[in-house]
């Protein structure tokens, strides 16, 4: 068994895919994307580890929940734990799961690890590539136009031009010390956010 090493978790959102999902934010990254929207989840330090087999059983206690999505910091850096909680989750419950990844399909494929190979099997939608700034469209659940969603069961079909075309956006869940945001945020929004913020509290 290989722990899962987090950086943060959201149990309940609807901004990361369709439906309630359950999100969890990997720690460490072997990409650099100018622009990336969570740099302090790069490095590749130990964060929260957990093991797969109670955070399966944790995201299906949660009430209502429809499918957990993985971001990060890079998931397939931690494909065999990853993997683990896939498998666990299914056997117990047919739920959807979202990966993204700054690899592409193809790069993964090339690198014949039955890991990797078996991760693939067990996810329904990925989102590939890096993060480039300058094609970020500002619409849909991918940062930016290069990344490509690969729908890799028919399950979210019906829902494909959500993934590219959605408008986006955030959810600003709020902690005793932090606010955690969740979702693809629109352009600005961090901006936009900390204006409103300061008008509120003039
Ligand atoms: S792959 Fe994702 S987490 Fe890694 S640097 Fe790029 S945007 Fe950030």
């Amino acid at each position: 068994m290989t722990l899962i090493n987090i950086a943060e978790i959201c149990p309940s959102t609807r901004t990361l895919g369709p439906g309630q999902r359950f999100v969890i934010w990997v720690q460490g990254c072997c990409f650099n994307c100018r622009g990336c929207v969570s740099p302090e989840w790069i490095p590749q330090k130990q964060a929260t580890e957990i093991d797969p087999q109670k955070l399966a059983n944790y995201i299906l206690s949660i009430p209502g929940t429809e499918g957990l999505t993985v971001s990060g910091g890079e998931p397939m850096l931690q494909a065999s734990a990853l993997s683990e909680l896939f498998h666990n989750l299914r056997q117990q419950r047919d739920i959807s799961i979202i990966c993204f990844t700054g690899f592409t399909l193809t790069q993964l494929q090339a690198q014949n690890n039955p890991t990797i190979d078996q991760i693939l099997t067990l996810i329904d939608v990925l989102i590939d590539g890096q993060y480039l700034p300058e094609l970020n469209d500002n619409q849909g659940w991918r940062g930016s136009s290069n990344q490509v969603v690969h729908f890799l069961t028919s399950r979210h079909l019906p829902e494909a031009s959500l993934f590219t075309q959605r408008q986006r956006d955030v959810e600003i869940h709020l902690r005793p010390n932090e606010a955690l945001m969740v979702g693809v945020p629109p352009l600005n929004f961090s901006n936009h956010f900390k204006t409103a913020i300061d008008t509120a509290t003039k």
